[in-house]
Formats: structure tokens, sequence, C-alpha cells
């Protein structure tokens, strides 16, 4: 991820990320108390680097802030040009981008008084890979929203993620597919899902989920290219008869499954909107444009 050369952004200075220096007594590290960000930059077609929607990831981790306490005293358009920074000062053009708010030194359980705040960069292929993926159902389910601010971007849900995503690879499959408290289908440890069937595509509401800005694009796509959208619960019973299944998010972009606990779905992934709806999604993000030629049926 870095190396004695790499710059980050700290509390408003650039420095060497081998020299900065944190804190062991930071609630943060103890308690999970932090918020962070996953933003992506692109190389665009005009040849320029643009983060894209660097806004509403800003303004999702300032709301991830306040949802838990953590003061927010930072003016997000500073941020966004710390970013452009921070891959410039890196050399960086295509590349992935991660704020962290964490808090001072104090082991008790109150909010925090205080924020730092630091941006780092990596070069970072699509997360969950290309190949389609073997999915399993988690027995970990999302946490409950009346025992955390889900829609809270913040460090401690992760562990939740990591349970997932470790159980899903030690029993052979590529990722997890977690459920939420009621038993309806939640969202992958590091992405929202959306599934096709009859032409039309399904993905569960904001409630149980993080709202994902991957998940908000796509839902822009569909009504660009007048792809019929649902949003609603459905249990896994309803997402096997799918006809095809992706997971989107910053990090693994669109990525097609191929199965959900050994069973495949309706239509190869290459046939479906899925697969319409990523190549729509590279062309937005590289500012090329999308004509949506070959509508599978
Ligand atoms: N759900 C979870 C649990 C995530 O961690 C992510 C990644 N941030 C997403 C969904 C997708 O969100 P986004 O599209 O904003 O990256």
């Amino acid at each position: 991820y870095y190396n004695e050369n790499t710059i980050i952004y700290f509390d408003g200075a650039y420095v060497k990320a081998s020299e900065a220096k944190i804190d062991l007594y930071g609630q943060s590290l103890h308690y999970g108390y932090a918020v962070f960000e996953g933003i992506r930059a692109y190389k665009t077609a005009s040849g320029e680097v643009k983060v894209f929607k660097a806004k509403e990831h800003f303004d999702r981790f300032k709301r991830s802030c306040e949802l838990i306490h953590i003061p927010y005293n930072f003016n997000n358009e500073e941020l966004v040009k710390a970013c452009y920074k921070v891959l410039e000062m890196n050399n960086l053009e295509e590349a992935y981008i991660r704020p962290l708010a964490f808090c001072p030194p104090n082991m008790t359980l109150k909010a925090a008084s205080e924020t730092h705040v630091m941006i780092c960069a990596w070069e970072w292929g699509a997360y969950l890979g290309e190949k389609l993926l073997r999915v399993m159902t988690s027995s970990y389910q999302r946490p409950n929203p009346k025992a955390f601010k889900i829609e809270s971007k913040s460090a401690g849900l992760y562990v939740n993620s990591i349970l997932a995503s470790q159980e899903a690879k030690e029993k052979g499959f590529d990722e997890a597919l977690l459920l939420d408290i009621n038993g309806n289908v939640g969202e992958g440890p590091g992405a929202n899902i959306f599934f096709e069937k009859d032409g039309k595509i399904f993905t569960p509401p904001p409630g149980n989920i993080l709202p994902g800005i991957t998940r908000a694009t796509v839902i822009e796509i569909c009504q660009e290219l007048n792809i019929p959208l649902e949003e609603k619960l459905f249990t896994t019973d309803e997402l096997k008869k799918a006809d095809a299944v992706f997971y989107c998010g910053t990090a693994a972009e669109i990525v097609g499954w191929d199965s959900l606990d050994n069973q495949t779905f309706g239509k190869p992934f290459g046939e479906s909107l899925g697969k319409v709806i990523q190549q729509a999604y590279k062309a937005k993000v590289l500012e090329k444009e999308f004509k949506r030629e070959a509508i599978p049926a």
C-alpha cells in the first residue's frame, strides 16, 4: 500500500506515510470508533484524472461521522482538493483513495471531542477480481440497525465483514452474502447487491444496508437506459430463481455472480442486464459516451 516515499494528507499537512505517527491510546484503535471512505480515481477519456463522485463520498464521510458523534470540522472541498494533491504527489492516475477520520487518546466510552483526518491512496485492481463470483449465504447477519448506525461507514462495523469474508473463503467460496436481521437479503461484506428477473432489476431498499454510492450510480444508469428497477426486500429463495446477479461497490466496481450456494442462475452473466450496466458504469467513470446497442432480451 505504501513505501518510504509515499505521501499522505494528515490533519492539513502532506507528510510521509512512513513517518506519520498515531497514538496507541487512541479511542479509534481500541474501540473501532472511526469512519472511513473508499473512493476511486480514474484517468478519464480526456486524459484528465478525476475522482469519481468525490462530493458524494465526502458527504457520506461527514454523515457517517455525525451519525456516531465524531466531530466533523473539515471542509469537504478542501478534502477533495487533498485527494487530488495526494494523487499528484504520488504520481497516481488510477487509484483507490482512503480517507479516515479517527479520534485522539481517550480510554472512555464518551463520544470524541476532537478528530484527526488522513487521506492515502494506492493502486488497486478490481477488489473482487474480474471473474464471476461463487457466493455463499453467510452464517453471519448484517448488524442490527437498532444496535448500530448501520448507514455510517464506521470502522468497527467491518469486523462483521471480515468474519463473513473469512467464513466464505474457508468454505471455498469467493465471497459472502449477508442477510439482514429479518432474514431478507442485505448486502455483501463490502458491496451492494442487484438481481435481474424477467427483464427487471431489483435491489434491497435502504434501511438495513450501507447506502452505496455505486448502488446509487447503478440506479442512475438504469434510469438513463430505461431499465426497469425496483427497490424491495427479498429472500435467498427468490434470489436463487434470478436470471442473473451482481455485486457493486467502489472497490469491486460491478462484478457478476456465478452462483449462490453452488446454484447457478437463469442466464449467463455475459447476456444479462448486469453486463450492460457494467459497461455503462465503466463508461461513466471514464467519462466516455455509452450507447446501449445490444440489449439482452
Ligand atoms: N456495502 C458495504 C458493507 C460496503 O462496505 C460497501 C463499500 N463501501 C458498499 C456496500 C458499497 O458502497 P460504495 O458503492 O459506496 O463503495
